[in-house]
């Protein structure tokens, strides 16, 4: 297992990357393909001659299309629960409590929100145009957008005694209080829809959800405005995956540096051995012509002659095999660290 090129942080580095940068690649492409249809759609004037050149179309159905008007509700407009006189068509009521909640790990009281309670509320609407063409708006809650108006916010503090300090104590969590907001597509306001446009048996112009499963836009700002926000968030898709591809080739380099480091390693120590084995056989004729080792045997084994230099301190003390089961690379003399060891030769 240790020689395997790749250690289990690495592989679980390199998976999370190429997996995030797979999935951040793919809502890239599906970004741009959104783009591409934006820059394909043609902007329809709304106005009296939209309902004719429906009729004319194939069909009775315009594919992406963007059309641009004011927003007018059919019958009673929605009232805001707050604000006096405000009428719209989409009202989002939100409720948040706001907490303090104690990080241990950052040693810090940190601000953590939760949403309580959400209501929306809708009532059908058209888009109006000049010479009072209109074009009725249906699913608008299936929409991307839009971004609508904040007429109410109000932030409910909250109020504790002595026990309630105690109770915070125990439990790491600082109520702060409740964040109210209503949120409104107001009567009036101009609207960009991007959809599929038909012209329904009622012979009135409807925009909705694209059949063909392109993004559906409700938006407050115009179409030049949209179109370029939704290029910005494909070029911070690509980045990202650019960013996560990045570092899966890091870690592949990284564990490749360390696998090259451990061969090399292995490839000098094979070579030594084999130097200090070619030795070897001479030690052995020498043994064996009679002559005396004993006052020049390793110091460890007493029996090999002493075969290798030990560097820095340049020590000849020991035979090879002694040097490689020494427990540290420590020399047995003097004890300063063995930096390199080479062979010793005997002319
Ligand atoms: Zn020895
Ligand atoms: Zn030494």
């Amino acid at each position: 297992m240790e020689d395997f090129p790749i250690r289990t942080l690495e592989m679980v580095c390199l998976g999370s990357s190429v997996a995030l940068s797979g999935l951040f690649y793919y809502i890239y492409r599906k970004k741009c393909k959104t783009v591409d249809k934006l820059n394909e759609a043609p902007v329809l004037p709304l106005d009296e001659k939209l309902a004719d050149l429906l009729n004319a179309t194939p069909g009775k159905c315009l594919q992406y299309v963007v059309v641009e008007g004011t927003v007018q509700s059919i019958g009673e407009p929605l009232r805001s629960q707050f604000q006096e006189g405000s009428v719209g068509v989409i009202q989002k009521l939100v409720l948040r409590e706001h907490k303090l909640v104690w990080n241990s790990l950052a040693r810090t009281w940190t601000d953590s929100e939760r949403v309580l309670h959400q209501r929306v509320n809708a009532v059908p609407f058209n888009l109006l145009g000049v010479n009072k063409a209109f074009v009725r708006v249906l699913c608008p809650l299936e929409a991307t957008g839009p971004k609508m108006e904040i007429v109410h916010e109000k932030f409910h503090q909250a109020s504790y005694g002595f026990t309630d300090l105690i109770g915070q104590y125990l439990s790491g969590e600082k109520p702060k209080g409740q964040l109210e907001t209503e949120e409104m597509l107001k009567v009036g306001a101009s609207l960009t829809a991007v959809g599929e446009l038909i012209l329904d048996t009622d012979r009135l112009p409807k925009i909705r959800p694209p059949t063909d499963g392109s993004e559906y836009f409700l938006s407050t700002d115009d179409f030049e405005t949209l179109r370029l926000e939704q290029e910005g968030q494909a070029e911070v898709w690509r980045v990202l995956a650019c960013i996560c591809a990045l570092a899966g080739v890091a870690v592949l380099m990284w564990a490749g540096r360390r696998y090259y480091r451990q061969l090399k390693l292995r490839w000098e120590q094979e070579n030594m051995r084999r130097e200090f084995e070619m030795m070897g056989a001479g030690e052995r004729g020498e043994e064996e012509n009679g002559m005396d080792v004993s006052e020049n045997a390793c110091v460890i084994c007493l029996s090999n002659p002493r075969g290798c230099v030990l560097l820095d301190c340049g020590h000849v003390c020991c035979c090879f095999r002694c040097y490689q089961a020494l427990p540290q690379p420590i020399c047995p003399i003097c004890r300063q660290n063995i930096k390199r060891v080479v062979p010793l030769y005997q002319a």
